[in-house]
C-alpha cells in the first residue's frame, strides 16, 4: 500500500515536471571540442535523468557482486544451525520418550552441527543416563561445570547422581556449591535441608529450613513443625553435652513454637524438673493436658511425682491430672497402674474398668490380669484378661508414617528408615502387628515400591 503510493507520487512528479517543461519551451546550446550542440530543455533533462538512473543501477549491481559470497555462506550456516536445533529438539523428545538409541544419535548430530556445547552437553548427558551409562553422564555433567552458563545444570546432574547412589555426603557438597551459585533456588534449599537433617546437622538444617520457607519451597505450617522437631533434637544434643541451660532454652523454644506438641512439652518439663523447678514443670504439663490430653503427658507427669512419697504419693500426684480433665481416657490407665502399684485395689479396679470401657487396649487388659492375680489370686480371671490382651488392638505409639516402625520415644528421625518428622501418635494397624521378620520384609517391600529417589 505504502509502496504503491510512493510509486504513484514519483510518477506524478515526473509527469508534472515534463508538462511544466513542455509548456515552457527553451533552447540550450553548448560547445564541446569546438562543436556546437543545440537541443531543447526537455531532451536535456531526459538525458540527465537517464544518466543518473544508469549510474544508480551500476552501483547496485557492483554492491551485489561484492556481497554475494557472504550471503551464500550465511544461508548455508543458517541451514546447518537449523539442522542442529532440529536434532536437539528430536533428541529431547527421544529423552522424554525414553528412547536411548535415538537420544544418543540426535545428541551426536546436534553436537556436530551446533557449535554450542551448553546446549548439546545436557542432551548428551541425559542420553547417556537413559542408556544407563552413569559414568559417561557424569563426565558430561563435570564438563558442564567448566562453563558458567551450564555450571548450575551440571551441579544438579551430579547431585542427582549422588542421591541415586545414596552418597549423602557427596550430595551435600554439590548442594553447597549450587547454593553458592543460586542461593534462593527452592529445590536447592529443600534438598539441602533434607540432606542436613538426615546427617543430623541440626543447626545447618535450621538455617536451610528458614531459607526454604522464605523461598516458598516448604509451606509455613510444615516449616514450623519441622523447626520444633529440630529444636527438640538440638535440645537433646545440648543435654548430652551437659549444657543444661541451652537444652532448656531450646526445648522452651520448641514448646512456644508448637503449643500442645507433647514431645516438646515433656522435654521442657523434664529439664525443668532436673533444674529443681518442679512446680513450673507440673504447671506446664497441666496446661497442655487441659488443652489436649496425651498419654505421654500423663506418664511424664507421673515422673514428676515426689520420690520420697512412695507409691501412695504417686497416686495422689496423678489424681491431680485426672481431676483437671476427668473424662480424658489417657490418664485412666496411668492412674490405674499407679493405684495397682500402691495396692489400692478398689481404686485400681475403678480406673482400669473405666479405661477398658472407654478405650480398651492390650495394656489395660494386662493390668486387669495383674489386678486379678494380685488382689484375689484369681488365676482363671487373670488368664481370661490375658487372652483378651492377645486379641486387643495394640497400644498407641509413635509410628513412622513411611515404614510403620513403632518408637517408644518421639524422635525427629525414624530410627528404621531415617525419614525426618514422620512420627505420628496412633494405634498400629494390622500390618505392624506381624512378628518382627515379617515386619522387616514389609518394610523392604515398602521401600522398593517407592523406587529410586
Ligand atoms: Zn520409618
Amino acid at each position: 500500500m505504502r509502496r504503491s503510493l510512493i510509486l504513484f507520487l514519483k510518477v506524478a512528479a515526473v509527469v508534472t515536471i515534463a508538462v511544466w517543461l513542455a509548456n515552457r519551451p527553451g533552447q540550450v546550446e553548448f560547445v564541446w571540442q569546438g562543436q556546437v550542440f543545440e537541443t531543447s530543455i526537455g531532451v536535456l533533462v531526459l538525458l540527465v535523468g537517464l544518466l543518473m538512473a544508469g549510474a544508480a543501477f551500476g552501483y547496485r549491481f557492483w554492491r551485489g557482486m561484492v556481497r554475494a559470497p557472504g550471503t551464500i555462506g550465511r544461508a548455508r550456516l543458517g541451514s546447518r544451525r537449523e539442522g542442529g536445533y532440529r536434532a536437539l529438539t528430536n533428541g529431547m523428545v527421544a529423552v522424554a520418550a525414553g528412547d536411548p538409541t535415538a537420544a544418543r544419535r540426535y545428541a551426536k548430530k546436534a553436537d556436530a552441527l551446533l557449535d554450542e556445547p551448553p546446549l548439546t552437553m545436557l542432551l548428551s548427558a541425559q542420553a547417556a543416563q537413559l542408556s544407563g551409562d552413569e559414568t559417561a553422564a557424569g563426565r558430561y555433567f563435570e564438563a558442564m561445570l567448566e562453563r558458567e552458563e551450564t555450571e548450575f545444570l551440571g551441579l544438579r546432574g551430579l547431585l542427582n547422581q549422588a542421591l541415586k547412589q545414596d552418597d549423602r555426603v557427596k550430595a551435600l557438597s554439590f548442594v553447597d556449591l549450587a547454593r553458592k551459585l543460586r542461593p534462593n533456588t527452592p529445590w536447592v534449599l529443600a534438598t539441602a535441608f533434607e540432606l542436613e537433617v538426615r546427617q543430623r546437622k541440626w543447626r545447618e538444617a535450621q538455617a536451610s529450613l528458614a531459607a526454604a520457607v522464605k523461598a516458598g519451597a516448604i509451606e509455613a505450617g510444615e516449616g514450623r513443625r519441622h523447626k520444633a522437631a529440630i529444636l527438640i533434637e538440638r535440645s537433646r544434643e545440648a543435654e548430652a553435652a551437659g549444657d543444661m541451660p541451652t537444652a532448656l532454652e531450646l526445648a522452651h523454644k520448641a514448646t512456644s513454637l508448637l503449643p500442645g506438641f507433647a514431645p516438646a512439652i515433656n522435654r521442657e518439663a523434664a529439664l525443668l524438673a532436673r533444674a529443681d523447678r518442679l512446680k513450673q514443670a507440673a504447671r506446664l504439663i497441666e496446661k497442655a493436658w487441659e488443652q489436649a490430653p496425651h498419654l505421654t503427658l500423663a506418664q511424664a507427669y507421673l515422673d514428676l511425682a515426689p520420690r520420697e512419697g512412695g507409691a501412695l504419693e504417686r497416686v495422689k500426684w496423678i489424681e491431680k491430672l485426672h481431676r483437671l480433665k476427668p473424662e480424658a481416657a489417657e490418664v485412666l490407665a496411668v492412674l490405674g497402674e499407679a493405684a495397682l502399684a500402691a495396692q489400692l485395689w478398689g481404686a485400681a479396679r475403678t480406673h482400669l474398668t473405666r479405661a477398658e470401657q472407654v478405650s480398651p487396649s492390650r495394656r489395660i487388659y494386662r493390668l486387669l490380669a495383674e489386678l486379678e492375680a494380685k488382689e484375689h489370686e484369681d488365676m482363671v480371671a487373670a488368664r481370661n484378661w490375658l487372652a483378651k490382651a492377645e486379641e486387643a488392638p495394640d497400644d498407641p505409639a509413635w509410628l513412622c508414617d513411611r515404614c510403620g516402625t513403632a518408637h517408644p520415644v518421639w524422635t525427629a528421625l525414624c530410627r528404621h528408615c531415617g525419614a525426618f518428622d514422620v512420627l505420628t501418635w496412633r494405634t498400629p494397624t494390622a500390618a505392624a502387628h506381624l512378628p518382627a521378620p515379617d515386619a522387616r520384609a514389609l518394610a523392604v517391600i515398602d521401600r522398593s515400591s517407592e523406587g529410586p529417589r
